[in-house]
């Protein structure tokens, strides 16, 4: 098993005002979800996520927010937030998650202070289609060459749990690998009333070994992350995630789900035996 476990915080620096279609994603105009919906979070408030992020023990502060890609707009409200957070919380390690991005873009974003950049490929090329008609894969997997072009860390995953076939998955893997990424975030889909999805059919066994095969498939990531839905998808055996190959996990709030609270999760690492990471490549 890792001894050392990551820590990652997220914030939705903007949230629930996107024209796409994702099935999956709450933050979609189109499903009216019931969630917050704001253009810009207050920087005071984002830069009290930041501290307390921080001193729970997270390396990793993930600035989200909720639209395809990188506007003019929403890439100088980035490089805004990432400036003040680096004055407030220079411990943390800036990550940014705004969609699909230009080499240019992400060189920006760089300049900024931020040190990596999440774009998820979702799911398979395969089955992408079922899941969102607004943009093709290939953008994500694009950008995510991308971010490597640019020299950040990539992070990129997936979600489980959305109809695919166990194949599928496979093959999403085998993309994510193809990218060669520094972290794996994995996510087990939440179902919202207002989605049309079904819920998400796996069973707790089933996702344990979905994290197995992700380590398996992706070996040279530094980081498998768990991330959205780990505490429906676990339940009291979210410990167990550890030893299947999970080393990180999204500690506090998902961008329109509430998670456990820090300190459980912070005691559930320690009563295992393991180490928070201090530390981060
Ligand atoms: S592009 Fe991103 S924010 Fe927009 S609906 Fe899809 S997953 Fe949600």
């Amino acid at each position: 098993m890792n001894e050392e476990i990551f820590l990652c915080s997220i914030c939705n620096i903007n949230s629930g005002t996107c024209n796409e279609d994702c099935k999956f994603c709450s933050q979609s105009v189109r499903y009216k979800a019931n969630i917050e919906r704001y253009i810009h979070k207050p920087m005071e408030k984002i830069l009290e996520e930041a501290v307390n992020a921080r001193d729970h023990g997270a390396l990793g502060f993930c600035l989200v927010t909720a639209d395809k890609g990188i506007t003019d707009k929403s890439l100088k409200f980035v490089c805004d937030v990432a400036k003040e957070v680096q004055k407030v919380a220079p411990e943390l390690r800036l990550i940014a998650c705004n969609g699909t991005a230009t080499l240019e873009q992400l060189l920006v974003l760089k300049e900024a202070g931020i040190k990596a950049y999440n774009h998820n490929l979702e799911t398979s090329e395969a089955f992408y289609p079922n899941i969102c008609t607004t943009h093709p894969w290939s953008e994500r997997y694009e950008t995510c060459q991308n971010v490597n072009k640019a020299g950040l860390v990539l992070i990129t995953g997936g979600i489980f749990g959305l109809g695919e076939t166990q194949q599928e998955r496979v093959s999403m893997l085998e993309s994510l690998a193809s990218l060669n990424p520094a972290s794996v975030p994995i996510n087990f889909y939440h179902h919202n009333e207002a989605l049309q999805l079904q819920p998400n059919p796996l069973t707790a066994d089933e996702a344990l070994e979905l994290i197995k095969l992700t380590r398996t498939t992706i070996p040279h990531a530094q980081r498998i992350m768990v991330a959205g839905g780990r505490e429906l998808m676990f339940g009291k055996r979210q410990a167990e995630i550890f030893a299947y190959g999970a080393n990180s996990i999204v500690i506090g709030n998902y961008l329109t789900t509430s998670g456990a609270a820090m300190e459980s999760d912070l005691e559930m690492v320690r009563s295992l035996g393991l180490k928070v990471a201090k530390s981060v490549q």
